[in-house]
Order: C-alpha cells, then structure tokens, then sequence
C-alpha cells in the first residue's frame, strides 16, 4: 500500500469503511436491532444514502481490480506479471 496514489488509497479506505459499516450492522442484527451508520450520517436521507453505496461499491471494485493510473501501473505490472485483463 506504499506505492498507490491518493485515488487508490481512498478506494481502499472507502472499501474498508463499507466493510466495517456491513460489520457493525450484522453485529447489531444479531441483537434485533439495525444499526446502519450510512444511514446515520446521511441522517436518513436515502439518495445520500444510496450515492454513498454506489460510491463505496465502485471503491470496492477499484480496491480489488487496482487502479489503472502511472503510479499504481508501475507496481502491479511487477506483482502480477502475467495476468492479462
Ligand atoms: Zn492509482
């Protein structure tokens, strides 16, 4: 993660942010209750809500897939020679 730029870095914090917010809404679902924290930040404004899920969405797939800018290219050409998309 040294070598990434700033774009690549937010995707994974973004990714991250979603995955803990999935977490913690499991874990309260476990005690009946629903724990959404997307929700209570946007307080409760649903199109806020759903930006912030596709733009957590499309940080996951960013995350997982690399980004494809000069900096980020450089290292996964050495990582994962071979693999062709
Ligand atoms: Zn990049």
């Amino acid at each position: 993660m040294a070598n990434k730029c700033g774009g690549s870095k937010t995707a994974l914090w973004l990714a991250g942010i979603g995955a803990i917010n999935w977490g913690i809404y499991g874990v309260a679902g476990f005690f009946g209750k629903t724990w959404d924290l997307v929700t209570w930040i946007t307080f409760s404004q649903t199109w806020l809500a759903n930006l912030i899920f596709v733009i957590v969405g499309i940080a996951g797939i960013v995350a997982i897939w690399g980004c494809s800018c000069a900096k980020c290219e450089v290292k996964d050409m050495g990582a994962q020679s071979g693999q062709q998309m």
